[in-house]
């Protein structure tokens, strides 16, 4: 068995899907190699640097490969599958762009969004909404897989041996897609799918002035916002903000959601939080029945009272 773990490298970000995908690829074997894509990646180096049980680090290191566009990334992945029985990509837009193309060009069933890894050939994975866990069995020689990474608690660091540096050489095709610009949106406030804690806002609120409580909460407790679609369709925040199967998945220590109903389309993307925190007026809103504590009670005088209590702290 030899496994790779595909590590898309951006400069200034956070680490902890590497060190995620580490644990699910040390849950196929004993020794891992990384390949890292992109532009100017000695960074990432640094960090693959502090983890234990890598063998090998390849470097596709190209400005083509800057912004992870499909097209190019499939081109310099292609010739290294069939050198692998495993290759894992931690799921993320990214990934969900890639390894479809990846697959098509290499002729192989991907399996996505992998919550838990059985054995070599065997892996779950969430369907309808994840009201339903499937276990899929594969027997390609090649697998592609995506993880769902909140479901992998991040390998710790214990750096004990080099691992092999290779830079590869590439050459790439005049390119079918090229890059041109991109808009970024700037926050202050933690990145939904690293937080800690996470406040989302619902249907509940009422209107756009009535959603800044939600800011003004999360604020209070360094934590990251989010949203249900009812939020989003309703003008109340931009839709980079919700949480569901149609929007991000989120598995924070603390999910504390306000004027949520918990549709299962909501839940689908939330319901691995550690803990859960309603504050919901309907006692038999369907979120009340997942929820670790449930506040039954009007949000307009909850939500205040919270800010007040934790601004004072
Ligand atoms: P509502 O259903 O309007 O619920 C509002 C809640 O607030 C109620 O429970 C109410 O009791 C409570 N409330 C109202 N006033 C107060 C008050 N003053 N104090 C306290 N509580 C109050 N939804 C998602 O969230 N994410 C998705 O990714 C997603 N994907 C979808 C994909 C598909 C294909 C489809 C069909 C739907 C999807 N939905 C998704 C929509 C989902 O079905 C629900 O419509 C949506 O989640 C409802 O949002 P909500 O609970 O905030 O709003």
């Amino acid at each position: 068995m030899k496994v790779l773990l595909v590590f898309f490298y951006t400069p200034n970000q956070e680490y902890t899907s590497l060190a995620r995908g580490l644990t699910a690829a040390h849950l196929l074997n004993e020794t891992t190699e990384v390949a890292i894509i992109g532009h100017s990646c000695d960074p990432a180096l640094k960090e693959i640097a502090q983890y234990d049980r890598i063998s090998k680090v390849h470097v596709l290191d190209h400005l083509s490969l800057a912004h992870h566009l499909a097209e190019p990334c499939t081109e310099v992945m292609q010739p290294m599958v069939t050198q692998y029985s495993h290759i894992l990509f931690v799921g993320n837009t990214t990934s969900k762009n890639v390894m479809p193309r990846l697959a098509a060009v290499c002729d192989i069933s991907p399996i996505s969004d992998v919550i838990g890894i059985e054995n070599e050939n065997q892996f779950k994975r969430p369907i309808y909404a994840g009201n339903i866990i499937e276990t899929v069995g594969s027997s390609q020689p090649h697998k592609l897989i995506s993880i769902r990474e909140s479901m992998f608690a991040p390998m710790e660091k214990s750096a004990v041996q080099t691992p092999e540096i290779i830079h590869a050489e590439l050459t790439l095709e005049s390119p079918l897609v090229q890059f041109e610009s991109e808009l970024m949106t700037q926050q202050d406030r933690p990145d939904l799918s690293s937080a800690q804690t996470v406040v989302s806002g619902g249907g509940g609120l009422g209107s756009q002035e009535n959603f800044s409580m939600v800011y003004a909460l999360a604020d209070c407790l360094g934590a990251g916002v989010g949203a249900s679609r009812a939020a989003v369709d309703a003008g109340y925040i931009s839709n980079d903000f919700q949480i569901g199967q149609t929007g991000k998945i989120v598995a924070p220590n603390v999910y504390i959601a306000i004027g949520i109903s918990g549709a299962i389309q909501h839940m689908a993307g939330m319901k691995d939080s550690r803990v859960i925190i309603v504050i919901n007026q309907d006692e038999d809103a369907p979120i009340m029945q997942q929820c670790d504590y449930g506040l039954v009670g009007d949000l307009f005088t909850a939500v205040p009272a919270m800010i007040e209590h934790f601004s004072e702290l």
